[in-house]
C-alpha cells in the first residue's frame, strides 16, 4: 500500500522544480505544507513541517509527533524528526531548511549537533496556522534563507566539550558495540527467542550508529509491527543534553518514514540495547513510552559491552 513519502530522490526533486519553473531551493518551501500534513500532533494540534535539503540533492521531510498520557518532553519537534530522517538514510550533510514556524530554542541547539552547523540556511515559511494542517498559503514568495548563526548567535555546542575528531551526527558512527554472552537467559513469555533475536542485532547496529559523545552511553531500538517489519532508531544526544532525542522516539520516527501506519499499536514487539549498568539508561523510559502507545507491545532490554579490539 502507499504510504506518505518523506524523502524525494535528487533527480525527482530537480525535476519538481523544473515543472514548477522554480530551483530546488525555491521548491523547498512549496514542500512545508505536505511535511505539516504528516505531523501527528494530537495534544497541540500545533502541525509543524520542516523539509531540509541534503548534501546528496534529496529532500528530506521532518513533522512533528506529541504522544498523550506522557509528559511532553517526550515529544518529537520536526526539525529533530529532520534530522533523524537525514541520519536514517545516511545523508552527509544538511545545507538548507524550510520550516513552517520559527525553530524553538530545543531545535537551535539541537541542530548544533551538526558539523556545519552555524551555516544551515533556514527560511521561516511562517503559515500561522494553530488549529489545522490545511488551507494556508505559504508565505515564501521573497523570503530569504538566513544562517543559523543569525537564528542562534553565541552557540554552545559540541566544540565546547569535544575534541574537533570526534564524529558529530550525520557523520559515520561506530561504537564498536557487541551484545553480552547471557542475553537469552531472559526472554520474556510472548516475544519468541526468534523475534527477539532478529530484533536484538537490529538494536545493536542502531547503538553502534548511536551520536552519544557526551555520556558514552550510546543506546538503539528496534521495533517490530504486527507485519514483520522492524524499525530501528538510535539515540542522539545533544551537546545541551536535554534536547537529546531517545532511542525509541528516533525508531518512532522511523516507523512514520517507513509507512508504519497512523497509529502505534500495530507495534507488538521492541528491542534495546543498551551498556550494562549505563550512567545513562533508556530502559525505563523506553517502557513507558512504549507501554503507552502501544500497551500490547512486548518489551526486552539486552546489555551491550564495548567489542574487545
Ligand atoms: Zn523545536
Amino acid at each position: 500500500m502507499e504510504h506518505p513519502r518523506f524523502v524525494i530522490d535528487a533527480s525527482e526533486a530537480e525535476s519538481m522544480a523544473k515543472q514548477l519553473g522554480l530551483t530546488v531551493l525555491q521548491l523547498l518551501p512549496t514542500l512545508v505544507k505536505e511535511a505539516r500534513s504528516l505531523a501527528r500532533p494530537p495534544i497541540s494540534s500545533y502541525y509543524v513541517g520542516a523539509v531540509g535539503l541534503g548534501s546528496s540533492g534529496r529532500i528530506f521531510f521532518g513533522s512533528n509527533l506529541e504522544f498523550p498520557g506522557l509528559p511532553l518532553h517526550h515529544s518529537v519537534h520536526a526539525e529533530q524528526f529532520l534530522i533523524t530522517n537525514l541520519t536514517l538514510n545516511a545523508e552527509s550533510g544538511l545545507n538548507y531548511v524550510a520550516v513552517s514556524a520559527a525553530p524553538c530554542g530545543h531545535c537551535r541547539q539541537f541542530f548544533q549537533e551538526i558539523r556545519n552547523a552555524p551555516d544551515i540556511k533556514i527560511l521561516i515559511t511562517d503559515d500561522s496556522n494553530r488549529n489545522n494542517c490545511g488551507g494556508v498559503a505559504e508565505n515564501s514568495g521573497d523570503a530569504k534563507f538566513e544562517s543559523l548563526s543569525h537564528f542562534l548567535p553565541h552557540r554552545f555546542g559540541p566544540d565546547d566539550l569535544l575534541d574537533k575528531n570526534v564524529p558529530l551526527a550525520l557523520e559515520p558512527h561506530h561504537n564498536h558495540l557487541s551484545l553480552l554472552s547471557d542475553f537469552n537467559s531472559n526472554i520474556p513469555n510472548g516475544i519468541t527467542s526468534r523475534v527477539c533475536d532478529d530484533l536484538k542485532y537490529e538494536a545493536l547496529e542502531a547503538a553502534n550508529k548511536s551520536h552519544a559523545p557526551y555520556s558514552d552511553c550510546p543506546s538503539g531500538v528496534a521495533l517490530m509491527d504486527c507485519e514483520g517489519k522492524v524499525y530501528k532508531g538510535s539515540y542522539m544526544e545533544s551537546a545541551a543534553h536535554n534536547p537529546s532525542l531517545g532511542p525509541v522516539q528516533a525508531a518512532l520516527v522511523a516507523y512514520v518514514v517507513g509507512g508504519g501506519g497512523s497509529g502505534y499499536e500495530k507495534i507488538v514487539a521492541a528491542v534495546l540495547v543498551e551498556k550494562e549498568g549505563a550512567m545513562v539508561r533508556q530502559g525505563y523510559t523506553a517502557r513507558l513510552l512504549l507501554q503507552m502507545i502501544s500497551p500490547k507491545c512486548e518489551f526486552k532490554v539486552i546489555h551491550c559491552g564495548l567489542k574487545s579490539r
